[in-house]
């Protein structure tokens, strides 16, 4: 058996507009209108249902022995116009996590998974010169209606891909392909989650908070080749490494900004890293890649690949070593506790998801003998959900839905994922069908 440690949290993660349904106030609703944007046309529509009954994924939960769950406030619904905070929204939100907690169910609650009320888009979003004190106000009101059952905060997820998909590469709004305006989001997004570390301290001093960081294992394709491994260490910074040293020591190093001096209140803003973790990607540098500055990424022709997005090209390399190998680097560059707040891949059929789970689990017990602190482990997702611009081409979930009569039927892997929660390990049953170190 590999046994984790007592009190593990075991779980699922979720994100407010994938999950809740009829969200038509942030700037993803604007988007899934725009033609082209979503595969096939697509929409979040009523996704899960659970802005009507999360209660009955909550009762799944239980059945599948999980003891935690990460999800988001949807501040669209909570602000529905500048300063305007709906009763009804913070009060339903409330209802839900207590249903969480009535249940044994740990809630990790993120403050802002990709999306924004569309007042605050319209406005210039984060590029705004008051963006800053408007997330706070917002964080203000989430905080003082959940603070007294809340004890994990997630600020922010991945404002790495937030950046990058919405001002680099386009595929999330706005569309942009503007690398320095997307620096320039990514560095108030480092300053947003600063801003939300001391109003959540301010009123919860015991409070663990923290952002869930996307990281990838960057490897350069050809690794005796100068120029592919320069370019996979620059995208490793730029993409792993530069919010999260920010965070740590306070500087806002280029290109997130050019001062001496570290940026009042930033440093030691972590009481843990969320590691959102999906699989290795390969780096070479192209000239024909100018709007990507010269880098070109694209999965390993050999390695597991998952099934395809919208755009035809598989969604990530399966690379359950990768985990093991960025937990140890979190956990010797910055010494906090980690929890994986996201890892999962698209497998309609799931026919690699039962090994993904057990080998990448089996990658967190090897880092957690040699000493680095793992708290928990939020797989993504329980339910198939609306999955941003590939619709819902890619399905993540233990469970199998069918959006339109929102029938759900658990897939193998949810089984395989249930015992290993319930048992607070891996079995040697689990290991020997599914194992494999690497
Ligand atoms: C995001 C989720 C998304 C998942 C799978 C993460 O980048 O936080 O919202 O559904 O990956 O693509």
């Amino acid at each position: 058996m590999r046994a984790f440690p007592k009190g593990f949290l075991w779980g699922t993660a979720t994100s407010s507009h994938q999950v809740e349904g009829d969200n038509r106030n942030n700037q993803w609703a604007l988007w899934e209108q725009q033609p082209g944007r979503i595969w096939q046309g697509q929409t979040a529509g009523r996704a899960c249902d659970w802005w009507r009954n999360a209660e009955q994924d909550f009762d799944l939960m239980v059945r599948l022995h999980q003891n935690a769950h990460r999800l988001s406030i949807e501040w669209s619904r909570v602000e529905p116009e500048a300063g305007q905070f709906n009763p009804q929204a913070l009060a339903r939100y409330r209802e839900m996590i207590l249903g969480l907690r009535e249940r044994g169910i740990e809630p990790m609650v993120t403050l802002h998974h990709f999306t924004e009320p569309l007042w605050f888009w319209r406005q210039g979003s984060w590029l705004h010169p008051q963006a800053l004190s408007r997330f706070r106000r917002y964080v203000e009101q989430v905080v003082a209606t959940l603070g007294d059952l809340v004890r994990l905060w997630c600020t922010i997820n991945e404002p790495v891909v937030y950046a990058a998909l919405g001002y680099l590469v386009g595929r999330f709004p706005p569309g942009e392909h503007n690398p320095w305006r997307g620096f320039r989001v990514l560095r108030q997004l480092v300053l947003a989650h600063a801003t939300a570390y001391h109003t959540i301290h301010e009123r919860i001093p015991e409070a663990q908070v923290g952002l869930a960081k996307s990281l990838f294992i960057f490897a350069p394709w050809r690794p005796q080749h100068p120029l592919d491994r320069l370019m996979a260490r620059l995208v490793r910074y730029l993409y792993n490494q530069q919010v999260l040293d920010a965070l740590k020591d306070g500087h806002l190093r280029p290109p997130l900004g050019w001062d001496a001096q570290p940026y009042p209140g930033l440093a030691g803003t972590l009481d843990f890293i969320g590691v959102n973790y999906y699989g290795r990607t390969m780096v070479t540098f192209s000239l024909h890649h100018p709007k990507t500055l010269f880098i070109h990424e694209f999965t390993h022709p050999e390695g597991e690949t998952t099934d395809i997005t919208a755009a035809g090209e598989p969604y990530s390399e399966v690379y359950p070593y990768g985990l093991y190998e960025l937990v140890r680097w979190l956990w010797h560059r910055y010494h906090r506790p980690i929890y994986v707040t996201e890892n999962g891949l698209p497998d309609a059929d799931d026919d690699q998801r039962p090994r993904f789970i057990v080998r990448h689990l089996a990658a967190l017990h090897r880092a957690l003998q040699e000493g680095v602190d793992i708290r928990g482990y939020f797989h993504w997702t329980l339910v198939d959900n609306f999955e941003w611009a590939d619709g819902w081409k890619l399905r993540f979930g233990l469970v199998a839905l069918e959006p339109t009569t929102q029938e759900r039927t658990p897939r193998p892997s949810a089984q395989v994922y249930a015992r290993i929660c319930r048992e607070n390990g891996i079995g040697e049953d689990l290991w020997a069908q599914y194992g494999n170190d690497r």
